[in-house]
């Protein structure tokens, strides 16, 4: 597994509660009887498998069938050929977990709640992998990055779901992301004991996100950019993932979609990275669809005779005319799922707000969309204001203090703002900008309210404390700090957190305090300045930067934790309970808060109630090697052998280097002489 520094410029957000009435709503009633029966029955032929692969942070306009002329993609795109190309694909949200959240759930990020990174999508969420699962298929994820990390949710509906990455935010370097070839190892070994029954994949790929660090092979191959050269080694990786499918006849009997969840700026528009504006450059990605090859008799049509490309990707078979090989419409990720569904003939959930690309892509036509994408990054990060665009047609217009409209067909790169020119065009755009927020908050919501209430649902709404929430916002409001004027203090703020990442902490620290100096209430560099007070042993100077930091923000969850563990790591045993209970209080399932009450109880001989929460611990983070251990100490002590051993079998399965638990297992288990 790669080690890297953690990315401090997308960390940790508490969520909203808004959308929870919606979500939990939504599951009370779902999946209707008629959907859940019958189920695919184990065996069945009929059905094709889905393999959906996201390959993050990938623009579409550096890919060779997209039109890229500085590198060639050659394995991606042929999933092009006797597939279809959707060229005008826009994500909800720059940012991973919404922007996945937002293909899974096909729901708006205002809709689903989830728009940030390490926010947490509420159990019994409909997302495509638990529609899968209540029609019987297998499901399975093999995830490259920890956005999307078991702990946040989206694994509901996977029965498994391979995404080990343990963290705790004191030790500064985190587990961020493991490559590609990593990933489709253990796809393929997942494969090789299920691909005979229906089955639906998901392959996260992480390593175009930076920072890069792609083999030395590939520097030759892509000298003008780092981010081209990751690109090369996911391609070719791919390519021994399709060589592999093509071997199992899984290139003909699956349906294969190819996508990113956002893009990369790589300079344009001052932005680097991707999640803080939202133009083009970090919202238009790929989306490829490779159809099954289903024909009369249920077996793969073979017509090219046996040469390797085209038994690879390169058929033809009959039920493949109906398909297009470009659609250029606009359309969104949110309508990936709808596609899915509608092609195996599987109706779409209630909840999905997206619509099915299948007419477009067998050439029929249908009325334009209208194509929402938003970023609260800067807003929920910084208190500055929200950005939200509509795309329709040629026209891209961005909702903010200085709004802005573009035309996307003349001026692709969004260089010319035609505000305050077209201001009856704007104003038109706005308005339906309004219209789509307005309709898919309330009615979804009111729908789904009124049919749980029906059903005596909502006392149990009630008693799980979803009723008694905030209203959601009441329109769109774009007052505060445009983002767009503070492009060189949030470049500021990143350069200090790469000062921070590279070791450089005493630096990192005099950037956070001017920053700090010119904005007192810039909270995220306050709990950054924390963190580089920690790795400089400053324990007390971080303290009190994460009190005035919760002193913005009450529920900030990352400061919490911290606090947390720098007054464990202080020994003020009652201070460092006192932060964990109270974040507790507003995220009951917080690993961090578990493991630091697991610790303290440890240390005060307190045996039953660390086991406890240990236990808690996994049940929000199974894959905690380091709860496991812990858990292991505990139940060692108390003369529990059998149960340790269990314990520390378990960690050294999730981290097979964890020396320590190796070190308990040989005291417990002395070699026979
Ligand atoms: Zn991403």
């Amino acid at each position: 597994m790669a080690r890297v520094e953690y990315d401090s410029h997308m960390d940790r957000l508490p969520r909203s509660a808004i959308p929870r009435v919606l979500l939990l709503a939504a599951f009370l009633a779902w999946p209707p009887e008629e959907l859940v029966a019958p189920p695919v029955p184990e065996g069945s032929a009929g059905a094709p498998p889905v393999i959906l692969i996201s390959v993050d942070t990938l623009r579409a306009d550096h890919l060779s069938c997209y039109g890229y002329s500085r590198l060639r993609t050659p394995h991606i795109d042929s999933l092009a050929r006797g597939g279809t190309v959707f060229t005008e694909i826009s994500s909800q949200a720059p940012i991973t977990l919404p922007s996945h959240v937002s293909l899974f759930a096909s729901m708006y990020p205002f809709a689903d709640g989830i728009r940030e990174n390490a926010e947490v999508l509420p159990s019994g969420t409909v997302t495509l992998a638990t529609v899968f699962a209540a029609h019987g298929y297998s499901t399975a994820a093999f995830i490259g990055g920890y956005f999307l990390e078991r702990r946040f949710g989206l694994a509901q509906g996977f029965q498994t779901y391979d995404s080990p990455f343990d963290t705790r935010p004191i030790k500064g370097a985190l587990d961020l992301k493991r490559p590609a070839s990593q990933v489709l190892a253990n796809a393929e070994k997942w494969l090789e004991q299920n691909s005979t029954r229906p089955f639906f994949l998901f392959v996260h790929l992480f390593d175009l996100h930076e920072p890069y660090d792609a083999p030395a092979a590939y520097r030759a191959r892509a000298p003008q950019s780092e981010y081209d050269q990751e690109l090369a080694y996911v391609d070719d990786s791919l390519g021994g993932f399709l060589d592999f499918l093509a071997q199992r006849g899984l290139d003909q009997r699956a349906l294969l979609v190819l996508f990113s969840d956002h893009g990369e700026s790589l300079g344009e528009h001052g932005e680097n990275t991707h999640g803080y504006f939202i133009y083009r450059s970090t919202l238009h990605v790929p989306l490829i669809f490779h159809w099954p090859r289903a024909t009369e008799d249920g077996n793969p049509k073979i017509e090219h005779g046996n040469s390797a490309e085209a038994s690879r990707f390169g058929l033809r078979g009959s039920a493949l005319s109906d398909y297009r090989e470009r659609v250029d419409a606009p359309a969104s990720l949110i309508d990936v799922a709808p596609t899915v569904l509608s092609l195996l003939g599987i109706q779409a959930p209630p909840t999905f707000c997206g619509h099915s690309l299948l007419d477009l892509a067998k050439g029929g036509s249908s009325p334009p969309r209208e194509v929402y994408s938003e970023s609260s990054y800067a807003h929920d990060k910084f208190g500055w204001a929200r950005l939200r665009s509509l795309r329709e047609g040629d026209y891209q217009y961005i909702d903010a203090p200085h709004p802005e409209l573009y035309d996307l067909k003349r001026d692709p790169g969004e260089r010319q703002n035609l505000l305050p020119g077209q201001t009856a065009l704007a104003a038109s755009y706005r308005e339906r900008l309004a219209a789509l927020v307005a309709t898919y908050r309330s009615v979804p919501v009111a729908a789904q309210t009124a049919t749980a209430v029906a059903s005596g649902a909502a006392e149990a709404l009630r008693s799980l404390g979803y009723l008694d929430i905030t209203p959601p916002e009441s329109a769109l409001d774009n007052s505060g700090v445009d983002p767009k004027d503070r492009i060189f203090e949030y470049k500021r703020y990143l350069l200090a957190g790469h000062l921070a990442r590279i070791g450089k902490a005493d630096e990192a620290a005099a950037e956070f305090q001017a920053i700090i100096a010119d904005d007192p209430r810039n909270l995220p560099a306050r709990v950054e300045l924390a963190r580089a007070d920690v790795a400089l042993r400053r324990y007390l100077d971080g303290a009190h930067q994460l009190q005035a930091a919760l002193a913005l923000n009450p529920h900030n969850v990352e400061a919490e934790e911290l606090l947390g563990d720098i007054w464990l790591a202080m020994g003020a045993l009652d201070r460092a309970a006192a932060e964990f209970r109270q974040l507790l209080t507003y995220a009951p399932q917080d690993y961090e808060a578990h493991m630091g009450l697991g610790l303290l109880a440890a240390r005060l001989g307190q045996a039953s109630e660390a086991a406890q929460d240990f236990r808690a611990a996994l049940v929000a983070n199974p894959l905690s090697a380091e709860a496991h251990y812990q858990l292991g100490l505990i139940l060692e002590l108390h003369d529990q052998k059998p149960e340790a051993v269990r314990e520390f079998h378990a960690a050294l399965q999730i981290n097979p280097q964890y020396t320590a638990a190796r070190a308990e297992l040989a005291k417990l288990n002395p070699p026979a002489r």
